[in-house]
């Protein structure tokens, strides 16, 4: 048994955790982080967002995605060997990234304890680190909770680790699928959903609701949709599955309207649940909510008020983006010093093939709210870059109010989107009007330049009345 104290003990180290970390140590604090797999990094890093992003890039790169708009369409579909898009580009990626959290924990002297941690009551943790038969109990001043989320599995499901698969699974498998059933047209399974379609895989995407990505503002929704279309991906909405089967080493789904569908493998990405199990959060008196994920407030402030808890295990927006400052937020409360809520405004970046991110209203949000607003648009296909790139599907699309002409929403898709729009949220953020982009030089060529493109086309439409 080893005992050890700490000012702040952080328990998972995802992107929430990282950043608890890391912020408490910088300003002085004795920092524990446990983490029970072998290296720190969380899911995101193993499971989630970055082997999603590097196969992503992977398949871009290696299909010559952008290329086909030059060399038609025949050009990508030339055969991908799985583990280059695995072994090497995701393998390497996430070496990289795993060395630098080490690295970046070490600099900041962060003891790291690997092992399953467990409260035994408000202020002990134990760690059991079964491989090398060592438990630890850590006494601490304040905790974060860091735990993140797993897939919901229902156990009705059969998952395997080659046919039935979550999105952990599916980064396992050992060749390109022909043809793939994804079970939920949520960001997640839209976003794989893309990534095989651009593949050449055979991809049927199917929902309970009408169309795929329904938080999307709808115009925008609809350009993905049929991007998605023109990929290859076939959307089958209001549609539920009855029974997942496997038959004769392929997926089988029966649905709830009596039709079926089979396929070489099946995506089951229908929602997560936050990690808390084994955690005996019960013994430190932390508080869940009826869906399961520990209820914070707006401080990140667990029931009990030196215990944090950031990132999925609090529920949504359950992304590393946000995880990251809700940690760095709830460490620097957790240590007393000056510290601010959660941005209002924060970007949602969706990396489908073509890529969406927004910030601020949907127009549906606009319109019921009573918004006198008016719309800006610039079309991928009227920028020099995007033809340059090969690349022109995609659209900017800015709302703004009619008369005082603050921006309230901008929505993005195509290639780039993740990174220009933070050009808008910087604009948000100070309260610039839409002529600000007007009045600007942006580099040219650039994707950049759609925001004044767009921005013309919107005051274009109210001159006559201004
Ligand atoms: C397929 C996929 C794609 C995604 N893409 C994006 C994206 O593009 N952009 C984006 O912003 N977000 C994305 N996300 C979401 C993002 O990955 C998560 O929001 C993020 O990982 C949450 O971070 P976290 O720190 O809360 O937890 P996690 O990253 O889940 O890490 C939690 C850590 O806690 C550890 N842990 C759990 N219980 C214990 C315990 N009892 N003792 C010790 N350790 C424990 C776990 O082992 C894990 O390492 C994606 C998610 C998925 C699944």
């Amino acid at each position: 048994m080893e005992e050890i104290e700490a000012d702040v003990v952080v328990i998972g180290s995802g992107p929430a955790g990282q950043k608890a970390a890391i912020q408490a140590a910088k300003l002085g604090k004795k920092v524990v982080v446990i983490e029970q797999e072998l290296d720190p990094g969380g899911n995101c890093l193993y499971n989630g967002t970055i082997p999603s992003k590097s196969l992503r890039e992977a398949i871009i790169d290696l299909t010559g995605y952008y290329e086909r708009n030059f060399h038609g369409i025949q050009y990508d579909r030339k055969k991908i060997n799985i583990s280059e898009l695995i072994n090497n580009r995701l393998g390497q990626t996430i070496n990289a990234q795993r060395n630098m959290i080490w690295r970046q924990f070490k600099k900041n002297g962060i003891q790291v304890v690997l092992g399953s941690a467990r409260f035994e009551n408000p202020h002990r943790i134990v760690v059991e680190n079964v491989s090398e038969g060592i438990t630890y109990q850590i006494h601490g001043e304040a905790f974060v909770i860091a735990t993140g989320s797993k897939p919901r599995n229902p156990t009705n499901i059969p998952f395997d680790d080659d046919v039935i698969l979550d999105s952990t699974r599916l980064l396992r498998i050992t060749k390109v699928p022909k043809t793939m059933i994804v079970l939920g047209g949520g960001i997640i399974g839209a976003e794989y959903a893309s990534f095989f379609s651009a593949l050449g895989t055979e991809v049927t995407v199917v929902d309970k609701k009408e169309r795929l990505l329904p938080l999307l503002d709808a115009e925008i929704g609809v350009l993905m949709q049929t991007a998605l279309t023109d990929l290859g991906l076939n959307f089958l909405g209001n549609k539920e599955p009855e029974e997942v089967l496997r038959k004769n080493d392929r997926a089988f789904v029966r649905f709830k309207d009596g039709t079926s569908a089979e396929a070489d493998v099946l995506l089951f990405a229908l929602g997560r649940q936050a990690n808390v199990e084994g955690l005996h959060i019960e013994n430190a008196g932390v508080k869940m909510n009826n869906r399961g994920y520990v209820v914070v407030n707006a401080l990140f402030q667990t029931s009990v008020p030196h215990i944090y808890a950031a990132g999925d295990v609090i529920g949504g927006p359950s992304l590393a983006s946000t995880s990251m400052e809700q940690g760095r937020l709830a460490s620097r409360h957790a240590i007393g010093i000056q510290t601010h809520h959660f941005p209002n405004i924060y970007p949602i970046g969706i990396y489908t093939i073509p890529e969406i991110s927004s910030i601020g209203m949907t127009e549906e949000e606009l319109k019921e709210l009573g918004y006198r607003y008016e719309v800006g648009r610039a079309y991928y296909y009227e920028l020099a870059r995007s033809h340059i790139a090969g690349s022109n599907t995609g659209m900017f699309k800015i709302l703004f109010h009619k008369e005082t002409l603050e921006i309230l929403g901008i929505h993005i898709i195509g290639r780039g989107a993740t990174e220009v729009i933070h050009i808008g949220q910087v604009a948000k953020s100070f309260n610039a009007k839409i002529d600000y982009f007007i009045d600007q030089v942006f580099n040219y060529p650039t994707y950049a330049e759609g925001y004044r493109v767009a921005a013309l086309n919107g005051i274009n439409k109210i001159k006559s009345r201004r």
